[in-house]
C-alpha cells in the first residue's frame, strides 16, 4: 500500500479561502476588521522571513496588519511598554511576538504580559490552562493545524489510539490535550512518549494516528509504524544544503519507507508547515469576533 498524501499546502489554501470570505462578511455586516500586530526584536534572518510571511498572509486575507521591527538592543522596559500599548489598542486583536527573543530579554515576562484575549499564539498560561480544563479559547497554531489536517483528511479521531512523540509546550503537549478533549474532532485515547520512554516502538506501533514532533531527522522507521496508520510528521530538520545554498529539509519520519506502510502521511515540506500561519489567521479572526461580541 502507498499512503495517501495529506497535503497541508492545499488544506491551508482552502481554509484561507474560507477565512477571506468570513473577513469580507465581517467588514460588510459588522464593520469589523481583524487586526494583527507582529513584533520582531533584532535581525535574525529566519525570524524576518516568518514575520514577513505572517504580514503578507494577513494582507492577502484582508486582516489589518502592523509590524514593529525593534533593534537588537531594545530593553525589557521598552518592549513591555509596547505590549501594554498594543493591549489597549482597539484596532489590534492579535499580538504576535516573534520568538526567540534576544538573550538579554525575559521571554516569559513578555509573553505573559500579552492580554490573553489577544494571545493568538495560544501560549499564555491562561489559554494553556483553558485548553487543559476543556474550555479552549485560542488553540496554539501548529497543534490546531494538525487537528485540522486530521479532520479535513477524513481521519477517524474519536476512539483512535493516538501516540504523540515529543512533549514540548508548543507541539507535543498541546496536540495531546487537543485530541483528548471531550469534543468533536477529538475524543481520542492519547499516549505521549519522549526521551525517557522505555520502549518507543512498542508505543508507536500501537498508534492508529502517529504524530511525531521530536526534531530528529528520519527517526521513525517503517518497522515502528502500524500497517494502515495515519502519520503526521511535524519535524523540520535541515540535513544539508543544495549546490546553490538552499536548505535540504527532512521530517522526523523516514518518508520513503513509512509511506509504504501508512494509510495517510504528511510530507515535509508541504505538510504541517503551511498550516501554522493559517491557524494564526483563524485565531485573529476569532479574536476580532469575540472583541466585537459576535458569537
Ligand atoms: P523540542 O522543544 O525540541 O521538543 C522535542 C521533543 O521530542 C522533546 O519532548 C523530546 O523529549 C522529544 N524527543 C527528542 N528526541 C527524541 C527521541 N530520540 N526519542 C523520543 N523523544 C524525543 O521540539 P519542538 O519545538 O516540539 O519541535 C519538534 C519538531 O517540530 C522540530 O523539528 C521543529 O522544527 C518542528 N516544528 C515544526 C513546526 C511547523 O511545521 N510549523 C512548528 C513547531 C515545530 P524530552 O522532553 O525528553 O527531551
Amino acid at each position: 500500500m502507498t499512503a495517501e498524501l495529506i497535503k497541508g499546502a492545499q488544506v491551508a489554501k482552502e481554509i484561507r479561502e474560507e477565512l477571506k470570505q468570513e473577513i469580507a462578511e465581517l467588514k460588510e455586516k459588522h464593520n469589523v476588521v481583524p487586526g494583527l500586530v507582529t513584533v520582531l526584536v533584532g535581525a535574525d534572518p529566519a525570524s524576518q522571513v516568518y514575520v514577513g510571511q505572517k504580514e503578507k498572509t494577513s494582507q492577502e486575507l484582508g486582516i489589518y496588519s502592523e509590524r514593529y521591527d525593534l533593534p537588537e538592543n531594545t530593553t525589557q522596559e521598552e518592549l513591555m511598554k509596547l505590549i501594554d500599548k498594543l493591549n489597549k489598542d482597539p484596532k489590534i486583536n492579535g499580538i504576535l511576538v516573534q520568538l526567540p527573543l534576544p538573550k538579554h530579554l525575559n521571554e516569559e515576562e513578555v509573553l505573559y504580559a500579552i492580554d490573553p484575549e489577544k494571545d493568538v499564539d495560544g501560549f499564555h498560561p491562561v489559554n494553556v490552562g483553558k485548553l487543559m480544563i476543556g474550555e479552549p479559547h485560542y488553540l496554539p497554531c501548529t497543534p490546531a493545524g494538525i487537528q485540522q489536517l486530521l479532520i479535513r483528511s477524513g481521519t477517524q479521531i474519536e476512539g483512535a489510539e493516538v501516540v504523540v512523540v515529543g512533549r514540548s509546550n508548543i507541539v507535543g503537549k498541546p496536540i495531546a490535550n487537543i485530541l483528548l478533549q471531550k469534543a468533536p474532532g477529538a475524543n481520542a485515547t492519547v499516549t505521549v512518549v519522549h526521551t525517557r520512554t522505555k520502549d518507543m516502538a512498542f508505543h508507536t506501533k500501537r498508534a492508529d494516528i502517529l504524530i511525531v514532533a521530536a526534531g530528529v531527522a528520519n527517526y521513525i522507521k517503517a518497522d515502528m509504524v502500524k500497517e494502515g496508520a495515519v502519520v503526521i510528521d511535524v519535524g523540520v530538520n535541515e540535513i544539508g544544503k543544495t549546490a546553490d545554498g538552499k536548505r535540504i529539509l527532512a521530517g522526523d519520519v523516514e518518508f520513503e519507507s513509512v509511506k509504504e506502510k501508512a494509510s495517510k502521511i504528511t510530507p515535509v515540506p508541504g505538510g504541517v508547515g503551511p498550516m501554522t500561519i493559517t491557524m494564526l489567521m483563524m485565531n485573529t479572526v476569532r479574536a476580532a469576533k469575540l472583541a466585537a461580541g459576535i458569537a
